[in-house]
């Protein structure tokens, strides 16, 4: 069973939206369409995988994707974690393309073309093997014994070499292989192998603390962005423009007409994820581009955002409104 989803992280959805918020010619434009193009395609190979993963039986295994994770005030991030009864596999995915090499520290070197420029990456077995000493700790703190503790590096592009083959890791394999593998520790004998019961006891602690990082001051800050550099508005859900007005009951579309009642609930999480949790009806009214500060305050009321504070104190904490917290 699949006990938490592949879900797009925040960040990936803030630098989208900022560039949909952002005019072209604006300084930051680029960095941050680059940076959302190398995010988005991420995200994309961690989510190939599910073809391959789909071969394990709904009752065999439990999965977890993208669980953020934190032990000892140390942030941790696993792509995929498989609780199988026989093994434990931490899978690490990365979506690089071109030709690597691997430096004399396990680094992936690309080396500059005509189109990009040289990068390099951080040994990725070194990564997933981080990621699994902490997760063991963090399970073990909580009584739940680790089986056969695994790591494997998945490259999801089939556009990718890597040189020389003879230093390749064992665990690193290209997405094809991944299911071959896994295979493989299942057949492995167990002596005591984990209930499907037990393991879906320990991936319910991980889902119930798996906190996807959103900073409280939002993401505007780390990436020195102020309201200033974007434009304020509610988004068509149709056609992506930000054009939709505020009628008595409806936004409506000025370029395309569509018409829908809560497209300002995907602004508001915008907002939330660019500038925090916090917001006064002013901000709502300027952001949201609406004549009436009581207009705010009704649809901030709606959306089941908190009143905080009273007089000239009084804000709203966008995250106790369980729309925006899906949205996220
Ligand atoms: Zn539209």
């Amino acid at each position: 069973m699949i006990r938490l989803d592949f879900y797009e992280p925040a960040v990936n959805r803030f630098l989208h939206s900022m560039t949909q918020r952002m005019p072209a010619s604006h300084p930051r434009y680029s960095a941050l369409a680059d940076e959302y193009g190398r995010r988005a395609s991420g995200f994309r190979g961690e989510r190939s995988l599910a073809y391959e993963l789909r071969y394990f039986r709904e009752d065999e295994c439990v999965m977890l994707h993208g669980l953020a994770l934190e032990l000892r005030g140390m942030r941790f991030q696993i792509d995929t974690l498989l609780l199988h009864p026989k093994f434990t596999a931490v899978i690490e995915v990365k979506n690089w393309a071109g030709a690597l090499r691997i430096g004399g520290a396990g680094e992936m070197v690309r080396d500059a073309t005509a189109h990009a420029e040289a990068r390099v990456f951080p040994d990725p077995v070194q990564q997933a093997k981080n990621q699994l000493r902490l997760l063991v700790d963090w399970l073990e703190e909580r009584g739940v014994k680790v089986r056969s503790p695994e790591t494997l590096v998945v490259l999801a592009n089939s556009q990718v070499t890597l040189e020389p083959p003879e230093r390749i890791p064992a665990n690193v394999v290209c997405r094809p292989a991944m299911l071959e593998r896994l295979l493989e520790w299942r057949r492995r004998a167990c002596p005591a192998p984990a209930t499907i019961t037990e393991l879906k006891a320990a991936a319910d602690l991980l889902a119930e603390a798996n906190t996807p990082r959103l900073p409280a001051s939002g993401f505007a800050h780390d990436y020195h962005i102020s309201r200033a550099d974007i434009s304020p508005g509610v988004i068509c859900p149709n056609c992506g423009a930000l054009a939709m007005n505020r009628g008595r009951k409806y936004w409506r579309c000025r370029r395309c007409c569509h018409v829908c009642a809560e497209a300002h609930l995907s602004a508001l999480t915008d907002w939330t994820r660019a500038f925090g949790r916090r917001i006064t009806a002013r901000e709502a009214r300027d952001f949201l581009t609406l004549s009436a500060t009581q207009q705010a305050r009704r649809l901030l009321h709606r959306s089941g955002a908190e009143k905080i504070g009273a007089d000239r104190q009084t804000h709203y904490d966008l995250l106790a409104s369980e729309a925006i917290r899906l949205l996220l």
